[in-house]
């Protein structure tokens, strides 16, 4: 099957084709019907198998048929992984006037958080930074009240360093009818804990 026989719009499948993406990945090929179809998603996948794409790519397609900030929300364990799936994100997006934003250790708060209150269209955010952003600057919040999509990248990662308190921060600010998508290389039991207070019922992949 192509991308666009996923349901994916035409745009998104010629933006592939000129990535070099010539069909999808098992990942993309189970996870990108459920996403567009509004279900939330665990998904079992290493790095490599394309699960960035398998999320970025519907996420980017909802986002086109109503643009507006911020549409998505994506925690991931380091910067390294923040700036890669940033990267994959504007290339996917190229075609559409997509603002990204990285929020990060390391850089400036204040800056971070006028970026945040421009309201990009996607944050990709370590666990760490984006709480002390959203309980250290009493606007933030507001900022996600209407945030469609929370991904938790390298999902297992994550919960194991020992993030919850960072993401009970995160959940509380997000409204309760989003998608809640979560990639992850091994499943583990505090995966097995979140999943169970997942909102919807949850499509499980697993290569
Ligand atoms: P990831 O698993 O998200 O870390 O992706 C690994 C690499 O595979 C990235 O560099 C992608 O650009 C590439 N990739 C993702 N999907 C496809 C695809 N359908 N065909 C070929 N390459 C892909």
């Amino acid at each position: 099957r192509s991308f666009e026989d996923l349901g994916l719009a035409e745009w998104a499948a010629q933006t592939c084709k000129e990535l070099g993406m010539k069909k999808p990945t098992p990942v993309q090929h189970h996870c990108i019907p459920r996403i567009l179809a509004g279900q939330d998603v665990l998904g079992l996948a290493q790095t490599g198998s394309g699960k960035t794409a398998a999320f970025a790519l519907p996420i980017l397609h909802r986002l086109a048929e109503d643009p507006y900030g911020v549409f998505a929300l994506v925690v991931t364990p380091t910067r390294e992984l923040a700036y890669q799936l940033a990267e994959q994100f504007r290339a996917l997006g190229s075609c559409l006037n997509l603002r990204c934003a990285v929020v990060v250790g390391g850089m400036d708060m204040v800056n971070q958080a006028q970026t945040l209150m421009r309201r990009p269209h996607v944050v990709i955010a370590t666990p760490g930074r984006i709480k002390v952003l959203m309980d250290e600057n009493p606007d933030i919040p507001a900022v996600f009240s209407k945030t469609k999509f929370l991904v938790l990248d390298e999902a297992d990662r994550v919960l194991d360093v020992g993030f919850e308190e960072e993401l009970r921060v995160v959940f509380q600010c997000l409204p309760k009818n989003r998608q809640t998508l979560l990639f992850s290389a091994t499943m583990t039991s505090n995966l097995q804990t979140l999943l169970e207070h997942s909102a919807n019922r949850a499509y499980f992949y697993e290569a």
